[in-house]
C-alpha cells in the first residue's frame, strides 16, 4: 500500500494503494463548520480505501436532496472520511491525515463564493467553482476508472 494514516487515539488506520484521483478545497460552509476551515481533500473511489477499526457516522442531507456522510473514529471524533451519495462511489479523505506522505497540491477550489477572505487560492488551483463544480470533474474521472491499476 502506498499510502496510509490514522485517527489521532489509533484506534482506526487506514491505507490505499494508488494516488488520488483529485486533490480539491472545499470552502462551503459546512466544511467551515465540521473541520473548523476549508476542507483540504482527496478524492478517491471507496474500494481503494481499506480501513481497520471501526467507524461511527453521521449524514447531512444538502442542497441537491442527496446525503453526505461523515465517518469518524468514535473515540477521538477524528474525521477519516466523508461520501457524498450524489457521486458514489467517490469519497473524500482529509490530506491531513496522511502525515505529510502528499504534498497537497489542489487543483479544484469549490464554493469559492463561501470562501473566508483569509484563505488564499491555492497557485495549483485550475478550476475554481462558486459553487458545487466538482460534479461534472468526477463524474469524468468515474468514466476513466478502468484506467486504474
Ligand atoms: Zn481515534
Ligand atoms: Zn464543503
Amino acid at each position: 500500500m502506498k499510502y496510509s494514516g490514522n485517527c489521532l487515539c489509533g484506534e482506526v488506520s487506514f491505507k490505499f494503494p494508488y494516488d488520488p484521483m483529485m486533490q480539491f478545497k472545499c470552502h462551503c460552509n459546512v466544511c467551515q463548520k465540521v473541520f473548523g476551515n476549508t476542507l483540504h481533500a482527496l478524492a478517491m473511489p471507496q474500494d481503494e480505501l481499506e480501513i481497520s477499526g471501526s467507524l461511527s457516522n453521521y449524514y447531512i442531507t444538502g442542497g441537491s436532496g442527496n446525503k453526505l456522510h461523515y465517518n469518524f473514529c468514535p473515540t477521538c471524533g477524528t474525521f477519516i472520511y466523508n461520501k457524498p451519495d450524489l457521486l458514489d462511489p467517490m469519497i473524500y479523505v482529509p490530506a491531513g491525515l496522511l502525515d505529510g506522505q502528499i504534498e497537497f497540491t489542489p487543483t479544484v477550489e469549490l464554493w469559492t463564493s463561501q470562501k473566508p477572505n483569509n484563505i488564499p487560492q491555492a497557485t495549483s488551483t485550475k478550476a475554481a467553482f462558486e459553487d458545487n463544480g466538482t460534479t461534472d470533474r468526477l463524474m469524468d474521472m468515474l468514466e476513466n476508472l478502468d484506467q486504474r491499476g
